[in-house]
């Protein structure tokens, strides 16, 4: 058993970028991938781990793209930690994730008179860049603002609510040639966050395939038993690999666990080999 889809406090996660091969290990994978978002700044850490766990270790991230104007997240994996175009757009989406990050303070403090300043959020996260809506979430759970950070969502940060501010998107196709660019591969994540009926989901995946995409998540954390077979499905129709993961990210997501996510997932190994096979060819 595997798990590809992983977060640490290089973005929203709570815990460092070493214990998810950690928590792999114990929850009896024999792989896993960190996908932070928007950064490869935990995987030297995370691979270090994993080297002296003896558990396969994946280079990922997840970028956080528009796809019709629908907000849809791409896995990226195998990708060169170095100097590339991958990294140039994701330092580029950081850049614009920060700039978002000072703008929802000015609105939250200006607009809704709430007494929330920008290095208290910094100090929910590990790092000023790592920080995301969900860290904003506890403070206003903190700040009595909200009741829950689901709460907070509902209330405020989730799209078209009162304090939403859109960030920066790629189009997905983009990712996918700057992954392969990097010797990578590009996966989608979380289907069903595109909010699509069967037959629209399906022509997308198809969309997706000739752009370039690797694979669709099939095994998710968060999905039925059903879902998750329907997803397997679309993979094979459309001739991509089905992958999975837990989507983990700590305390913030309390219901899900590395490896099991809320207990009854389990990713076959033979996934990671057959994206293994995806990967571009070095020339
Ligand atoms: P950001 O990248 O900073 O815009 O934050 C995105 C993260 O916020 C996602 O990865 C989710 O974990 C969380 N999120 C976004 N929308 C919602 C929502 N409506 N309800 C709960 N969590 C959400
Ligand atoms: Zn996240
Ligand atoms: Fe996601
Ligand atoms: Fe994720």
């Amino acid at each position: 058993m595997i798990d590809l889809h992983t977060h640490s406090t290089c973005s929203d996660g709570t815990d460092p970028p070493e214990a998810i091969p950690e928590l792999a290990a114990k929850a009896g994978c024999r792989a896993v991938a960190l996908t932070d978002h928007d950064n490869l700044s935990g995987l030297a850490a995370a691979r270090a781990r994993a080297d002296e766990l003896g558990l396969q270790f994946v280079n990922g991230c997840e970028v956080s793209c528009l796809f019709k104007d629908r907000s849809a997240h791409v896995l990226c994996y195998f990708v060169d930690e170095d100097e590339g175009p991958l990294q140039d757009e994701l330092a580029r989406l950081r850049a614009d994730r920060v700039k978002r990050n000072k703008l929802l303070v000015d609105k939250l403090r200006n607009e809704f008179g709430m007494q929330i300043t920008y290095d208290e959020v910094v100090a929910e996260a590990a790092r000023e860049e790592s920080v995301g809506r969900p860290h904003f979430a506890a403070l206003l759970v903190r700040h009595g603002a909200a009741e829950s950070m689901q709460d907070a969502f509902d209330k405020w940060l989730g799209a078209g609510k009162p304090a939403y501010i859109p960030k920066a998107r790629v189009a997905p196709e983009q990712v996918a040639r700057l992954a392969r660019a990097s010797g990578g591969v590009a996966v989608l994540a979380h289907p069903y966050s595109l909010q699509l009926g069967d037959g629209a989901l399906a022509a997308a995946v198809g969309e997706l395939a000739e752009a370039g995409f690797s694979g669709i998540e099939a095994e998710y954390g968060r999905y039925t038993p059903d879902e998750r077979a329907e997803l397997r499905t679309l993979a094979q129709r459309a001739g991509l690999v089905a992958t999975g993961g837990s989507d983990y990210h700590g305390t913030v997501k309390h219901d899900l666990s590395v490896g099991v996510g809320q207990g009854d997932l389990r990713v076959p190994d033979s996934m990671l080999e057959d994206l293994a096979a995806r990967r571009p060819s070095p020339n």
